[in-house]
């Protein structure tokens, strides 16, 4: 009889670190911030953590999609801008969200229609990723497209290799993590992109989630010294209320006026079908109320050329203009060697590169399969 989906994940699984033993052989995870109650033979929310004889086994040794994207489509623009970053995602997630672009692996396991996802996957070790990012010129490994914190053992363990390899990690993710699972990836960790999807608790409940765990991340990574990027995918009627983008920039800016804001465009998918596109006025007025709100950069995401200047980085001092983009394609760059704006001398946050004449130009700005 063929394999179920169940069956052949649960072979790509190691012993889990992240979570502690109960009594009558119960664990409670903490990769995430639903801490889950698991009893033996069950399973997690995320489905792909669960519990064999009161050891809970946790995703290992695959991978579901790995392809070569510019580091500004995770997005982060002040992460060594012009860079490749090798992103891989595996299977699973923690929410449900309506509208995921990347359903078809996030949500294996949890709708069947999704099951197909399993097709995909692709056993592989942490020295054959770190290789392949070595030959595709990659400097950057990232978990993304699925939700990485689920899965941490694993990027923990492909990110020790790739720091060895003098490349830097990153996290593209929902936000929804405890401190503890923060603390444990931060030593491997130089950046970490969250989404914040609205500033509603009714919101966050329909997508499976919490607001204030959210809000609770961002801060604590702050804290511990990553490298924070918040993204807002504006969705018509769903998060588009002015009011709750105010909340949303207000509380950013309470953390830190230098973390930089992306507002970006939805697009009708998976289950959320009858919400319009979101047009490119809506982001100028999201952009707005970041910059009033007093983040020093806002940015409009997913329309490129249709959002005048807000893909561009400008310094907070002087305006000079530091960087130019079109989507994905950095233009221009002209942040100095030591982080700095070349005019008024000002540091700028985010992760630079210490030689700039090498930035990419012009290149690609679409993903490269593998
Ligand atoms: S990662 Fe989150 S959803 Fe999955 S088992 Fe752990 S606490 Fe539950």
């Amino acid at each position: 009889m063929a394999e179920t989906v169940q069956q052949r994940l649960d072979h790509l699984t190691a012993p889990g670190k992240y979570y502690e033993s109960l009594e009558d052989g119960a664990v409670r995870c903490y990769a995430c911030a639903h801490r889950c109650l698991i009893k033996p033979g069950r399973r997690g929310i995320c489905q792909v953590r669960f519990n064999q004889d009161g050891e809970l086994r946790v995703p290992w040794g695959y991978v579901a999609a790995i392809q070569v994207d510019p580091i500004e489509k995770k997005p982060f623009n002040h992460f060594l801008p012009g860079s490749d970053a090798l992103s891989f995602g595996m299977l699973g997630c923690d929410f449900h969200c309506g509208y995921c672009q990347n359903w078809l692996t996030s949500q294996v396991m949890r709708d069947p229609k999704a099951d197909m996802g399993a097709y995909y996957v692709r056993e592989i070790t942490p020295k054959k990723m770190v290789s392949i990012a070595d030959q595709q010129n990659a400097p950057i490994l990232v978990s993304t497209y699925n939700e990485p914190l689920i899965t941490t053992e694993w990027a923990i363990e492909i990110f020790k290799k790739a720091k060895q390899a003098g490349m830097q990690c990153a996290y593209v993710s929902n936000g929804n993590a405890t401190p503890e699972v923060l603390d444990a990836v931060a030593p491997y960790l130089s950046a970490y992109k969250i989404d914040l999807k609205s500033m509603r608790d009714k919101n966050y409940r329909q997508l499976g989630g919490v607001l204030q765990h959210v809000l609770d991340s961002i801060a604590y990574a702050k804290k511990i010294g990553l490298w924070v990027e918040v993204v807002t995918l504006v969705v018509p009627g769903f998060n588009d209320d002015p009011a709750e983008l105010w909340d949303a920039a207000r509380y950013l800016s309470s953390v830190s006026v230098d973390i930089p804001w992306h507002v970006t465009a939805y697009h009708p998918d998976y289950k959320m079908t009858d919400n319009p596109y979101t047009e490119s006025g809506s982001l100028q007025i999201a952009s707005e109320i970041g910059q009033e709100a007093g983040l020093n950069f806002v940015y409009a995401g997913n329309l490129p050329g249709r959002v005048g200047s807000l893909e561009n980085t400008f310094c907070p001092h002087c305006n000079f203009l530091l960087i130019t983009r079109n989507g994905y394609i950095v233009r221009d760059y002209r942040i100095t060697a030591q982080g700095h704006c070349p005019r008024c001398g000002k540091s700028i946050p985010g992760i630079w590169t210490n030689e700039p004449s090498k930035v990419r130009l012009d290149g690609w700005g679409t993903p490269h399969r593998i």
